[in-house]
């Protein structure tokens, strides 16, 4: 609990410890005989019982009066402050009993409901930012041999700093110096530690927890990943799923019609002569206490944000409550293969060079061909390399999405890349019997050789496709640029049930676009999701009803298109995201249909007269707790 809540926890407190001891004086000492005046009597309980009403409630009084100042007539504050004045207010109607308990009650209990609620959003925030609370204060750097701490925003990029065992990374960058184990709980919530030593790329956000490590940034402060995914999680609350927002008009067009319905109960009938004012005054009072709508205005959007924490904790990052809504529809998973499926750390099998041409020249023209791209082909090509590459001798590097690569080295035209593209620029190749991923280079046009790559299916890649069958995905498909020889194989090895072999980017967008109205043809309401790891698939990641991304420990352009983030690189998480999904949906319907359906039960009850008011305030809180105890529900992650 913050000071706030402890402030207003106090004071219902002490409201209730009044109201309790007025309620007793009342009920059991004869005022009546005392007084000598039933009137009298009245009225003093009225000043008595106004005492714990006005400290449990004078701020929602004040909010009501000053909410109707700003033009926002019919919010909560606003039935609760004329369905309580109005319970004191029937003191003016000598003939019935009067009701101010009720309506000091009603003030209470509801106040007791709100702290509640406030609690359990302070909660559920608390395990999205205990899982963010990875924002480095200080960064080290080195002045005149000592060290120095300074705001990580002013450490610019190329700067060396120095992380000691207990620290925090601040900022990405490369180890020039030391060797260490580094924890990365906080970015991925696996706690296998990962060892690092000089040349090792470190992201910002992990714990350093042996040795001293120096480390050349790599990027500003405010471009780490820390900073981006502070930011992705700050904005995940804008985004409102589809319920959500149902429920934001609902409660609009909710609140006018029951104070119409309410004073409508009052007024109607004793004028048609049916039966004395205050009765009928009382029932519209009544109905506007059930009416209140706090249980579900609060704990859906309570539902959700605790799936959105809840998921975080397991490094799942979803950027807003409509993917988890959109997610829980999912039926169709489309997977990348490079990167998602396999680890996209490719190892050189062979290299092939034509008669009279050095194997290594072939390695070493494709390494600077390579030299500017990230795709995970190029990386582990200068991987093989093992000679320096000279940015000198190279020229107009060009990556061809789908394709390879072309670049001038020393002055001379190279292509790296896969038969379209050697057929694409008219160079005569030649097939290879091995498996693998296969790279043709060439030299003015002139064929030199190949070298054959192959990389390894995900640990856990079979194990996910199983679990997602099982978590109710019907279909999931494959799609790569790679080889059709190569495509086939890991399919089989994964268990995927279709595969798309061949593809280029633009193909790719093409393929989910088939898949999506495919499934819609079934089931209009049915998804799709794609994976990817945001390497020359950020369109598709875009294109898709939900985009996945692999691989957020390292590739911008994944995070920037994704919607939901996998922090580490492993498919089984997509179940476990997808089993947050339906559950947190599952919990929001249940307290829709759970809120609604014993408010109208309340209400019709209010309206025949059978509903009291103490029912009514039970109702209205009793309903409202338990809808936010099933809503934190969601936050509960264990075992997914
Ligand atoms: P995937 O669909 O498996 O992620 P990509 O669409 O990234 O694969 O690439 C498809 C094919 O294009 C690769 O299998 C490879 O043959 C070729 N390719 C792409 N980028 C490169 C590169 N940088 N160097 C060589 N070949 C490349
Ligand atoms: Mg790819």
């Amino acid at each position: 609990m913050n000071k706030k809540q402890r402030r207003w926890r106090n004071r219902i407190v002490i409201a209730l410890v009044l109201f309790a001891a007025i309620f007793a004086i009342t009920e059991l000492l004869p005022l009546d005989t005392w007084l000598d005046s039933h009137t009298a009597a009245v009225w003093l309980e009225f000043a008595l019982f106004l005492v714990p009403y006005l400290v449990a409630g004078y701020d929602v009084l004040w909010k009501a009066v000053r909410n109707i100042g700003h033009g926002q007539v019919f919010d909560e504050n606003f039935l609760m402050s004329i369905a309580t004045v109005g319970a004191f207010a029937m003191v003016l109607f000598p003939d019935t009993d009067p009701h101010m308990a009720e309506g000091a009650a009603v003030m209470l209990f509801y106040q007791v409901g709100e702290l509640f609620q406030s609690y359990a959003v302070g909660k559920s925030r608390q395990s999205i930012s205990s899982m963010m609370d990875i924002a480095p204060d200080y960064a080290n750097i080195e002045v005149d041999g000592a060290l120095q701490q300074v705001d990580p925003e002013e450490v610019a990029v190329g700067d060396v700093i120095v992380v000691k065992p207990g620290e925090r990374v601040p900022i990405d960058g490369t180890v020039i110096e030391g060797a260490s184990q580094l924890d990365t709980a906080a970015l991925t919530g696996e706690s296998v530690p990962r060892y690092v030593e000089v040349g090792a790329e470190v992201v910002s956000g992990c714990i350093n927890m042996t040795g001293v490590l120096r480390v050349r940034t790599t990027k500003p402060f405010g471009e780490s990943t820390v900073s981006r995914i502070l930011e992705l999680v700050e904005n995940a609350s804008s985004k409102k799923a589809h319920t959500e927002s149902f429920i934001t008009r609902f409660a609009r067009y909710y609140t006018p019609i029951v104070t119409g319905a309410a004073l409508a109960i009052a007024v109607i009938p004793p004028l048609a002569g049916m039966g004395a004012w205050s009765d009928w005054i009382l029932r519209g009072l009544t109905f506007l206490v059930v009416s209140c709508p706090c249980a579900l205005v609060i704990s859906v959007p309570l539902s959700f944000f605790g799936g959105i924490g809840g998921a975080s904790k397991l490094g799942i990052l979803v950027k807003g409550s409509n993917y988890l809504e959109l997610l829980a529809q999912t039926e169709t998973v489309v997977f990348d293969k490079t990167g998602t499926l396999t680890n996209g750390t490719f190892s050189v099998v062979a290299v092939h060079a034509e008669a009279d041409v050095d194997p290594d020249l072939v390695l070493s023209i494709a390494a600077h061909a390579e030299a500017y791209s990230d795709h995970p082909i190029a990386l582990s090509v200068k991987e093989a390399y093992r000679g320096t590459i000279d940015q000198q001798r190279i020229r107009e590097a060009r990556e061809e999405s789908g394709h390879g690569v072309r670049a001038l080295v020393d002055e001379r035209t190279v292509l790296v890349g896969n038969d379209k593209l050697m057929r694409a620029n008219g160079v005569g190749y030649h097939d290879c019997k091995l498996e693998g991923t296969i790279l043709h280079v060439s030299l003015d046009g002139e064929y030199i050789g190949h070298i054959v790559i192959a990389d390894m299916v995900k640990e856990d890649a079979a194990e996910a496709l199983r679990s997602l069958h099982e978590a109710g995905v019907t279909k999931t498909v494959m799609l790569t640029g790679d080889r059709e020889t190569v495509a086939a194989a890991v399919a089989k090895a994964v268990g995927v049930d279709e595969y798309r072999a061949q593809l280029l980017p633009q193909g790719k967008v093409e393929a989910v676009e088939a898949l999506m109205s495919d499934a819609a043809k079934r089931d209009p309401k049915a998804k799709l999701a794609f994976v990817g790891d945001g390497i020359n698939d950020a369109p598709v990641l875009t294109r898709a009803d939900v985009g996945i991304a692999m691989g957020a420990m390292g590739s911008d352009a994944a995070i920037e298109a994704a919607d939901i983030v996998l922090m580490d690189d492993k498919p089984s998480n997509i179940a476990r995201a997808m089993r947050i999904a339906r559950k947190t949906m599952r919990i929001v319907r249940q307290n829709i249909v759970f809120a609604i359906g014993v408010k109208v039960v309340i209400l019709v009850l209010a309206a025949l007269g059978i509903a009291n008011m103490w029912l009514a305030v039970f109702g209205d809180v009793g309903v409202a707790v338990l809808a936010i105890l099933n809503a934190m529900r969601c936050m509960n992650v264990k075992g997914m």
